[in-house]
């Protein structure tokens, strides 16, 4: 599994470009930002000098949801994706289970997670969107096979429409 210090390099550019070209303020979009320390030991902090903000490389991002290293987030998707479940992950890591649930359910829905995972380990993650009525909530869906190995996972509905989306998740290695 990759270290926190790669996690942060292949985020950087990820988000701010490999010369950092893309590096703005979150604010004010200024481009006149300078590095103004360190985050969470591998991560910068910087300082807009236009309009006085500081951020740092995870600001705005899913990762700033937990206290979590990022490289653990990768540790959890991985591990969920090989069919582990979350007590089995919970277990093997020492991850409180609550946390490795949010992980789970925020990685679902972003689009920045995924992206991360595919540059840190060559793996897709694909996101189905189907739609089932209420009814049939939590029940198996015998009509429509996984294409691929790994595990499919199913969001909640709130019951509020009759079809909610339900998202499902496929992890598959690169070819
Ligand atoms: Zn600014």
């Amino acid at each position: 599994m990759p270290t926190e210090r790669k996690c942060a390099g292949v985020l950087k550019t990820i988000r701010w470009g490999s010369r950092m070209e893309k590096l703005a303020c979150l604010r004010c979009h200024s481009n006149k930002v300078k590095k103004h320390g360190r985050y969470r030991k591998h991560y910068n902090r910087y300082l807009c000098n236009s309009c006085g903000r500081t951020f740092n490389d995870l600001t705005g991002t899913i990762f700033e949801e937990t206290k979590l290293k990022v490289k653990d987030w990768i540790y959890i998707i991985k591990e969920f994706a090989g069919t582990a479940s979350k007590n089995a992950v919970h277990k093997e890591s020492g991850i409180n289970y609550g946390t490795v649930g949010r992980v789970v359910g925020i990685v679902l829905s972003s689009v920045e997670a995924r992206q991360l995972l595919e540059k840190l380990t060559g793996d897709v993650i694909e996101i189905d969107e189907m739609y089932m009525s209420v009814g049939s909530k939590g029940t198996r869906q015998t009509e429509r096979k996984p294409r691929r190995r790994g595990l499919r996972l199913r969001g909640r509905g709130t019951g509020d429409k009759d079809k909610p989306p339900i998202v499902g998740v496929t992890v598959r290695a690169a070819p």
